[in-house]
């Protein structure tokens, strides 16, 4: 068993192989870690900037033996990981941060919701639907138009079908591949909002300013922290990642987003049990970035502060907007992050760029 604080050399082990786990990797290495990926995908992102690279499944007790044989503590950076794969984990001593509660309750989207209910933090109305024929009745009670999403595993506006009227059930069903599913009262929002929040082993708390977010197509695209008007919304966005936080007993960075409603108040839209991409301007614009955080709180050290130090605005590079990166690193003021991500995809995130403004 690992003894915490965790020293500068240590291993932190990450499951995922994403450009999350990149950016844990750089972090890691800044505070004196090393870092050991699993990954199923060769040639990973964070593989190639980690001291050790496992290229296996998730379940593969082999390679989670592997993992958990150089790794002090283990965490993840993607919230799709096999339950299962925590599970041999745990039964293998491994010291794992988040633990699988933080899975657990945030994986199925119905289950997410009515743990949030729990905690105390406002949600749009929603019932499970497991048939198209379920659909009426909810949608009756719920009120239209209502979303309807995947349970388990949408992500970026993926495996979702607005529901107008009771007729569109049948189409609506299949339209999101006939699986389990949520129906969500639509939020009637003026903007989305997220809170990145921190907890360490020891229960301390630090919450980044709130930030303001604009999608496109179902995938975020700009990011503005602290959010114009940030103040005021603040302590609720605060209150509800700390209800999320100890609710799950959570140690690290999670992300919370949030609706905006017009009356000022907050509801939560879902819960991202890792880093978050609405929290890449901490790597410019605040004083301990949500990475180092993340490290931070799962070693067991003291949790950085949250403060912002500047206005900033976060792009997202989809696809082909990468191929700006000689323009952007000739733009003063704009801190440029890139993946290292071979192939050009439409809405594939490349990378992202900071750009910094006010100093607060
Ligand atoms: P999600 O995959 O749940 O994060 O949803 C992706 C995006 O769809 C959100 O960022 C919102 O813009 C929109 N959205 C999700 N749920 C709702 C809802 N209940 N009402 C209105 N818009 C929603």
């Amino acid at each position: 068993m690992s003894a915490f604080p965790l020293p500068p050399g240590s291993t932190i082990g990450i499951l995922g192989g994403g450009q999350l786990g990149r950016m844990l990797c750089q972090a890691a290495s800044r505070l004196g870690f090393d870092t050991a990926v699993l990954t199923p995908r060769p040639h990973a992102p964070d593989a190639r900037v980690a001291a050790h690279s496992i290229v296996a499944p998730y379940t593969d007790g082999d390679a989670l033996e592997a993992l958990a044989a150089v790794s002090d503590v283990i965490t993840f950076e993607f919230e799709n990981v096999p339950a299962e794969a925590l599970n041999r984990l745990a039964a293998m001593d491994a010291v794992v941060a988040p633990g699988s509660r933080a899975l657990s309750e945030t994986q199925d989207r119905v289950v997410e919701k009515t743990f949030l209910n729990r905690v105390g933090c406002a949600t749009v109305a929603f019932a499970p639907i497991d048939s198209a024929d379920q659909i009426p009745a909810a949608l009756e009670r719920i009120g239209a138009p209502a979303l309807l999403k995947t349970r388990r595993e949408g992500y970026d506006g993926k495996g979702q079908a607005w529901v107008r009227a009771p007729d569109d059930a049948a189409a609506a069903f299949p339209a999101i591949g006939g699986k389990p599913a949520i129906l969500e009262a639509r939020a009637d929002f003026v903007r989305e909002l997220s809170v990145i929040a921190a907890r360490g082993r020891d229960g301390q708390v630090a919450c980044y300013p709130v930030g303001e977010n604009r999608h496109d197509g179902g995938i975020l695209h700009l990011t503005r922290a602290p959010a114009p008007g940030w103040q005021a919304v603040q302590p609720q966005a605060e209150a509800f990642a700390r209800r999320v936080l100890e609710g799950l007993d959570y140690v690290g960075v999670l992300g919370v987003e949030l609706f905006a409603m017009g009356d000022g108040s907050l509801l939560v839209n879902e819960v991202a049990p890792r880093v978050h991409n609405s929290g890449h301007w901490t790597q410019d614009g605040a004083a301990c970035d949500q990475f180092e955080q993340h490290i931070r709180a799962v070693a067991g050290w003291p949790l950085g502060d949250p403060r912002a130090l500047f206005e900033t605005e976060m792009q997202n590079l989809l696809g082909d907007e990468a191929e700006a990166w000689e323009t952007i690193a000739a733009e003063p003021g704009a801190r440029l992050h890139l993946y290292g991500k071979g192939e050009i995809r439409p809405g594939r995130k490349m990378g992202h760029v900071n750009r910094l403004g006010r100093a607060l």
